[in-house]
Order: structure tokens, then C-alpha cells, then sequence
């Protein structure tokens, strides 16, 4: 039921719902261009609650997910190199990137797919060749790796202060630790109520991440939040885990999917698995404590596959994965309230794009259409027959 009331809120052009990874770029694309911008957040700036901690987030530009993500990656390219020259912190680290499999596995012919079709600069390199270039990688003979010299990290949680500072700058106001308890539709506008206040504006980006469900009843089936646990291991040869000699990785081995980084801000080689133990969970509830199960898991990986790199336990985190059906993304309106756009469902592979899907929320939001192609995230693909071509599982 559309609200009619006339209220004494604080009045915007745009309220942003979560300022982690999605919002605060939303907030400084929105605020670049002129419009009257709240950023609400629950927790700090930034913090560890939700999805984009951990140090460190892979970018890359081979993406056998899906090849049409490679044109939104180059302008997340570009927009990233923006900020870090803005904020003159440096936020994007290149390595490499190695996304390897079995020949037939998609991880390694989606990403050769994906070069190919792109004309990315990209090499094929057998498991030995991999072990002689970057020795730390010790990968089954018969597995093939895609090396993609553009692919690195990005400072996730630096990224989403750099965001939030630019964001600033241009005029953008910003409340952590305040949480909207409630958000309700009115005439071309919506009304937002928090532990705070009141607040009106004419649209609002929902990007609550893992929470999105819980605010927007309309997702609340469809996304699933999952616990996922990272962990860094202290290399016993650190010479071959370091970013000059070490691409950041995507492995598809029969144990599983894994992704990794060099060591870089803790001191230790970082390793995950994609659905971890598969742990869908409601993420007021989430067990952040790492346990032995989700370190020997990880463990058990890093001795078979990276021996030199699985010396002692240096940290372990938790984190959300927030999943769609088919692990594409969601960037949509509102099914029934124009006004509301939402962004946050991203798999477990959206942190590389925030940059990009900001200035997509701001076009959206400014102009009512973007030059950016999303027909791959709109909401109607899970209720009309598929009209894209499915993708592979989510990734980093
Ligand atoms: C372990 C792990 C590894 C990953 N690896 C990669 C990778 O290598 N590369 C990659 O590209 N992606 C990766 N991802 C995915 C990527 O990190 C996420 O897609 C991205 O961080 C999601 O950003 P977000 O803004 O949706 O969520 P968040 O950054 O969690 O932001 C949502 C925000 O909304 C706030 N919020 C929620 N409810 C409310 C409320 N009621 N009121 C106010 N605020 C609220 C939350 O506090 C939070 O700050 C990984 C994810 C995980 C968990």
C-alpha cells in the first residue's frame, strides 16, 4: 500500500541503504554528480560484519562466469585507477591472474572463452609450465591454467573508504552505526526510518548485502546469505608467495573451487573455497568464529596444492557470500516501486565491480537508464523463460 503521509523528514535526493562495498561507491557516483545523498550504515566504516572485509577482494579480467562481465570490468578497471589517483592511496595491486582446471573444467575454458572472445592478452600455460613461472603453484598434471598478466586485487576495505572520503567530498552525508529499521514507499518517493530518525527522498539504492533479503520481502527467497571462512597461512618459503612472483588464483581441483592471493597485509598466503561448507545461514545469526573443520578444509588444500605456502595459522576470518539462484547478480528496480533500485546480491564475485555498478546505480538514478549492459541481472530472468545464456557457479 503506497503511503500518502506528509512527513517533517530530512529530505534527499537519494537515500543509500548499507555503505559497504555496492553503497559507497553508489554514494560517490550519486554525490559526483550534484544529487543530495544519505549513506546509511549499520555498523562502522569500515567494519567486519558483512561482505567486503578480509584485506583483500581478486579483480580480474578473463571471467569464464560469463564473458559479458569482461566490458563492465574494463570500466571498473578505470573507475578504480580514478579513486585511488583521487584519494592517492594506492587500492589496486596487479599480480596476474591464473584461473586454472581440468581442460574441460569451465573455470579454465570459460576464462580461455572469455580472453578469446575479448581479445584479452592472456597465456595457456600446462601445470608444469605454471610450476616453473611461479613456482609456489604446485597444480595436478593434467590441469591447464589461463594467465591474465591484468589480474590482481583490490584493498577492499580501504576501497570502501576511498569511496566514502570521495563520496564526502562531493557533498555526500554519511551515518554509520544508524540502521534503517524500515523503508516505505510514498508517491515518487520513499520514507526511510532508522534507529535515529526519519528521513524522505525520491529514490533509494538498496545494497544491504547480505541483509538485502530481509529489507526487500520480494528477494527474501531468492537470495541466500552463506558463511564462507578465509584463512592466511604463513609460507614456509615466503620468496614464492610474494605479488611480484605469485598471481592471485581460480582452481577448480576435484576437492572443489578455490581462490588465493599473494601475501599482502597480513603476513600470510590467503586461501578460500567457494561455498565453503555450503552453510546458508540467516545472517543475524551468523557463527563468526572459525573453527578446526574450517581451517582444515582450508589447510588440507593450501599442503596438496601450495605445500611451500601452508606453514602455521597466521588468521582466520568469516565473511557472507549473499547467492542468487544462477550466482549472476541482481541490479534491478524494485519489481513494484519504480523509485527503489536494488544492488547488492552479488555471489560471492561482486566486490570488482563495485566501482562500476556505482556509476551504473547513479545513472539509474539520474537519468533512468544506463549506457552499461545489465540485461544479465534484471530480477525478471527468474520468472520469464531464460533469455541469456546460463553461466558458471560464483567466483571471486
Ligand atoms: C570470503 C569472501 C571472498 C570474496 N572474494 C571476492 C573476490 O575475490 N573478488 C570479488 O570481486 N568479490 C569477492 N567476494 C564478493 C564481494 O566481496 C561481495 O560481492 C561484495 O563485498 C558485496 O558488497 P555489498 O555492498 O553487497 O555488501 P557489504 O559490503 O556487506 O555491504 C552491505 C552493507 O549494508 C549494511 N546494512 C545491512 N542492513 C542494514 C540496515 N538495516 N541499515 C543500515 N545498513 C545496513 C551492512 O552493514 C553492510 O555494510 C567475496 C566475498 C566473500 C564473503
Amino acid at each position: 500500500m503506497m503511503n500518502q503521509r506528509k512527513s517533517s523528514a530530512i529530505s534527499y535526493d537519494v537515500i543509500v541503504l548499507g555503505v559497504g562495498g555496492m553503497g559507497s561507491a553508489a554514494c560517490f557516483h550519486l554525490a559526483r554528480r550534484g544529487l543530495r545523498v544519505l549513506g546509511l550504515e549499520r555498523f562502522d566504516i569500515p567494519h567486519m560484519m558483512g561482505s567486503s572485509h578480509g584485506v583483500n577482494r581478486i579483480i580480474r579480467l578473463a571471467y569464464y562466469e560469463h564473458p559479458s562481465y569482461v566490458p563492465l570490468l574494463r570500466r571498473a578497471y578505470e573507475l578504480w585507477r580514478e579513486l585511488q589517483a583521487a584519494v592517492a592511496e594506492p587500492l589496486l595491486q596487479i599480480t596476474g591472474s591464473i584461473d586454472a582446471g581440468g581442460p574441460d573444467d569451465e573455470v579454465f575454458s570459460g576464462s580461455l572463452h572469455s580472453c578469446e572472445l575479448h581479445d584479452l592478452p592472456h597465456e595457456v600455460l600446462s601445470s608444469g609450465e605454471l610450476r616453473h613461472r611461479f613456482p609456489g603453484y604446485r597444480l595436478p598434471a593434467d590441469h591447464l591454467a589461463v594467465y591474465q598478466p591484468d589480474g590482481g586485487f583490490l584493498v577492499s576495505e580501504r576501497c570502501v573508504v576511498a569511496h566514502v572520503v570521495a563520496a564526502q567530498a562531493a557533498g555526500a552525508e554519511i551515518h554509520a552505526r544508524e540502521r534503517v529499521m524500515a523503508w516505505e514507499p510514498a508517491v515518487d518517493r520513499v520514507h526511510v526510518t532508522t534507529d535515529r530518525g526519519e528521513y524522505e527522498a525520491g529514490q533509494l539504492v538498496v545494497a544491504a548485502g547480505a541483509w538485502i533479503g530481509k529489507l526487500v520481502a520480494e528477494l527474501g527467497s531468492l537470495v541466500q546469505p552463506e558463511r564462507q571462512v578465509l584463512a592466511w597461512l604463513q609460507p614456509t618459503r615466503p620468496e614464492l608467495f610474494a605479488p611480484g612472483r605469485f598471481p592471485v588464483f581460480n582452481l577448480a581441483v576435484p576437492e572443489g573451487r578455490y581462490y588465493g592471493f599473494p601475501v599482502w597485509g597480513v603476513p600470510g598466503f590467503k586461501i578460500g573455497r567457494y561455498h565453503h561448507l555450503g552453510e546458508v545461514i540467516d545472517p543475524d545469526h551468523l557463527d563468526r568464529e572459525p573453527h578446526a573443520a574450517d581451517e582444515r578444509l582450508l589447510r588440507d588444500l593450501a599442503e596438496r596444492y601450495f605445500p611451500d605456502g601452508a606453514g602455521p595459522t597466521m588468521a582466520l576470518r568469516t565473511c557472507f557470500f549473499t547467492n542468487t539462484p544462477d550466482e549472476h547478480f541482481i541490479l534491478d528496480r524494485h519489481p513494484r516501486y519504480q523509485q527503489v533500485v536494488l544492488a547488492s546480491p552479488c555471489s560471492g564475485h561482486g566486490f570488482k565491480f563495485c566501482s562500476v555498478i556505482g556509476e551504473i546505480l547513479a545513472d539509474l538514478m539520474q537519468k533512468g537508464a544506463t549506457r552499461h549492459e545489465i540485461g544479465l541481472f534484471g530480477l525478471d530472468r527468474f520468472t520469464a523463460p531464460p533469455s541469456v545464456a546460463s553461466g558458471q557457479p560464483g567466483s571471486a
